[in-house]
């Protein structure tokens, strides 16, 4: 298997807070959150980066914000909204290469 920390979570080698999963997606909680909810969306396939995203990563990709919508709702963000963001490559300051969504929510932003 590759030496992935996220595809050690996925295939619970490694501890995480698992707040959803699906047959496609598990989100967790992140280690060090930065708002007052930070989950990570993960694919359960090894995708490294939206820099290395084919065609073939559309249905994936696209189940990760379906994910994020229903974890939304079960948290109670569904009105309220919340923020779903990516980093991509080392000048987007990513840092784990096995593509993310942050969910983050619960604080709102500056102007
Ligand atoms: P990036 O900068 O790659 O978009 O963000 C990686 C995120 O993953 C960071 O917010 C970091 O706190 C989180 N993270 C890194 N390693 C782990 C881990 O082993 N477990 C969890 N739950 N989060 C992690
Ligand atoms: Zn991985």
């Amino acid at each position: 298997m590759i030496d992935c920390p996220f595809c050690r979570i996925v295939a619970r080698q490694s501890p995480a807070d698992i707040e959803y999963e699906d047959d496609a997606v598990v989100a967790f909680k992140d280690i060090y959150p930065k708002a007052p909810v930070h989950i990570l969306i993960v694919p359960r396939r090894h995708i490294p980066s939206i820099l290395e995203l084919t065609p073939q990563d559309a249905e994936t990709i696209g189940r990760c914000f379906v994910a994020a919508r229903a974890i939304g709702e079960a948290k109670g963000f569904g009105e309220r909204g919340y923020r779903v963001s990516v980093n991509c490559g080392p000048d987007g300051g990513q840092v784990v290469y096995h593509v993310h969504f942050h969910f983050t929510a619960g604080r709102r932003r500056e102007g």
